[in-house]
């Protein structure tokens, strides 16, 4: 079975020949981190997800969180692996160094997600939800919170949790009960929280809950909450721990997949006496956590490119190994030699579009991680807001899009292992219940959609300025790549794509403009899977210039003319595989998968509102 995570060289060809990296790495913000210092980091972090994390993937998945009592057991096994993981300096990658972490770029930091998320996702959300909420205690807290709880959050020695969801308050936060009631200088929280991940785990000495509530006296809705730290146990000034805080784990959830993670309803205050520390200001607590969920929701979707990733590479494997029927011209003939089943054009179908949409979406993905770098290092106030909002446009796409497909893919690499891929022995059929759960949390992807028709691309404050800046970029790509000599006719489906994102873009528009609110709300989940479609076949076009130079030039070197010298030149030399591959899964993406934008677009604009008209006794 293949235990390879993640395409290595694809990677890099992201991060060194289409992004060109070296040209900002050399920025202060990037901590000096230079291009071999990331290669490095590829190389050790695959090497102990591989060997560390993807090895009790399968038992963590069987033997699953144990609730006891208020307790929770994390599977033995995470034990060991936390404590080398930890030993091994990959938490607090990013944190700064004042407080214990490495003060890597984004860059570093989701390439190493993007391999522990491959090899076990359950495991990946403890130290990746407790960087988040230091994060945010970074952001926000005083000095005196932040010199309390970061080093130990950072060293993974304390755990984090973010505590959102209330049984009648999923998606709509605004709802929650929580309450907090300031008595003296403290602050008392009391409710309860429904599905918090990690919220109890026996790995760590202390848990610090970054909990949202709602102060005595403040507003209902969304407006009136505010964000408290509540740890389990109380913090003493000098860090040591004082007494239990009056919250505890009330039970766990049996799920489909995701067993290590402990899915935690909590109880705060049963006695009265669970105190809260606030965190920023009251009834801002909303905004410091969407801030955060911006970059977590990045995060999500990266669950489902992993899980995608890890799942191609397996089925790959399995495909080369397999062996089933004869090839297609030797149907008739009985004797004829039995093949391994990538010799059939379905299966090879199946393993050509996973590899696209895995190569499209990672680019998208770093091209995003990107346009966050230049929202902190370009130099112009104008510009580094043009590039925090066009990367504000890109992360809803991302949560959703990455995550469906991702989920799609896996069940695409369970039908290429077909009967044995439905059975635990090959690890795909996990990997498809395990990534279920991204289009789910951190917002579904019904809110995300939401979220990109509302707010990212209808930006009213900025009068569509980010939208507006986005397709300006795609439109440049085209206007610059046109004219090439072979690829003429790729670029312009990728410009026809463009197009019909831009005109569907504008007939919600006119809804909107004539005060049809409703209709861009009922199509908006297609318009996400069309506008990730267009983001894929964009950056896809893009590597596909690339390597089509690239591969040109190691024919010139190497001295291969014809057809039959360049098929031996790709068969014997790695280089020549890897950008041959690059160029026939862009294409096969360009000419058969990108068209499905005008379908979605076809959708979008047929005006139909069946789902709202037809009568709920009629469905
Ligand atoms: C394994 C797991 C781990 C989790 N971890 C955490 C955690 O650590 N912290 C935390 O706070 N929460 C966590 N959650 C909760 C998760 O974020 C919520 O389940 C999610 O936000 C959805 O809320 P809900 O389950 O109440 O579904 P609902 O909100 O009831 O949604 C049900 C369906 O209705 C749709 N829907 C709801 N409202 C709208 C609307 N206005 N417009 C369109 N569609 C709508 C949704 O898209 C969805 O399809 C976790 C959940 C699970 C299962």
């Amino acid at each position: 079975m293949s235990n390879k995570l993640v395409n290595e060289r694809d990677l890099q060809f992201v991060l060194w020949e289409q992004l060109e990296l070296e040209k900002i790495l050399d920025h202060e913000a990037f901590g000096g981190v230079s291009r071999d210092d990331h290669n490095m980091i590829i190389e050790q972090i695959s090497k102990f997800a591989e060997e560390v994390l993807l090895p009790i993937n399968l038992e963590g998945d069987e033997v699953g969180c144990k609730y006891d009592d208020g307790e929770v057991k994390i599977p033995k096994c995470y034990h060991d692996a936390f404590k080398a993981f930890k030993e091994a300096g990959w938490m607090g990658l990013s944190a700064p160094p004042e407080y214990g972490g490495q003060g890597l770029s984004q860059f570093a930091t989701l390439m190493v997600s993007e391999f522990l998320n491959g090899a076990n996702v359950s495991f990946s959300i403890y130290p990746g939800l407790t960087s988040g909420a230091a994060a945010v205690i970074e952001e926000y807290g005083t000095q005196e919170q932040k010199d309390r709880y970061l080093k130990k959050m950072y060293a993974g020695d304390w755990g984090g949790t973010m505590d959102l969801t209330e049984d009648g308050a999923g998606s709509a936060v605004g709802d929650l009960k929580t309450k907090a009631k300031k008595v003296g200088d403290k602050w008392l929280i009391e409710g309860t929280k429904q599905f918090i991940t990690a919220a109890e785990n026996d790995m760590v000495e202390n848990i610090i809950h970054l909990v949202l509530a709602r102060a005595e006296g403040s507003p209902p809705g969304i407006k009136g909450i505010s964000l408290f730290i509540v740890p389990k146990f109380r913090v003493n000034p000098d860090g040591s721990l004082g007494e239990f805080n009056d919250l505890r784990c009330t039970g766990i959830e049996e799920k489909m997949g995701l067993h290590g993670s402990a899915t935690c309803a909590l109880l705060f205050g049963d006695e009265g006496k669970c105190e809260g520390e606030l965190l920023g200001e009251v009834d801002k607590g909303i905004i410091y956590m969407f801030k955060l969920m911006n970059h977590a929701r990045l995060g999500t979707g990266l669950q489902g490119l992993a899980a995608a990733s890890t799942a191609y590479l397996a089925s790959l494997q399995y495909a080369k190994e397999r062996v089933q029927g004869v090839e297609i011209k030797n149907m008739r003939d009985v004797n004829a030699p039995r093949v391994e089943i990538i010799k059939h054009p379905d299966v090879r179908r199946m393993l050509l579009k996973m590899k696209a949409y895995i190569e499209g979406m990672r680019a998208v993905l770093y091209r995003a991680a990107y346009l966050a770098a230049m929202g902190m290092i370009a130099e112009d106030t104008a510009e580094r807001e043009k590039y925090n909002d066009m990367f504000e446009v890109f992360t809803p796409v991302i949560k959703a899009y990455f995550s469906d497909t991702g989920f799609l893919l896996t069940s695409d690499a369970v039908q290429v292992h077909g009967g044995y891929g439905y059975c635990k022995e090959y690890k795909v059929e996990q990997l498809m219940r395990d990534s279920k759960i991204a289009s789910i949390f951190e917002g579904t992807n019904g809110i995300q959609a939401l979220d990109l028709v509302g707010r990212k691309v209808f930006n009213l404050k900025k009068q569509m300025k980010p939208y507006n800046d986005l397709i300006a970029e795609l439109r440049k790509f085209i206007e610059d790549n046109k004219g090439h000599p072979t690829l003429a006719a790729f670029i312009e489906k990728a410009g026809d794509a463009i197009e019909t994102l831009d005109t569907t873009t504008q007939h919600l528009v006119n809804c909107g403009m004539s005060g049809d609110q409703e209709y861009p709300v009922i199509v908006a989940t297609p318009y996400l899977k069309l506008f990730g479609d267009v983001l894929v076949g964009w950056q896809l076009c893009d590597q596909l210039i690339i390597a089509d130079r690239k591969l040109n030039e190691i024919y010139e070197k190497e001295g291969a003319g014809d057809d039959a010298a360049k098929a031996k030149l790709v068969e014997d030399n790695n280089e020549a595989a890897f950008y041959s591959g690059k160029c026939h899964a862009a294409k096969f993406y360009l000419d058969t998968l990108l068209c499905q934008v005008k379908g979605d677009s076809a959708y979008i604009t047929s005006n139909n509102r069946s789902v709202v008209e037809i009568p709920e006794n009629a469905f």
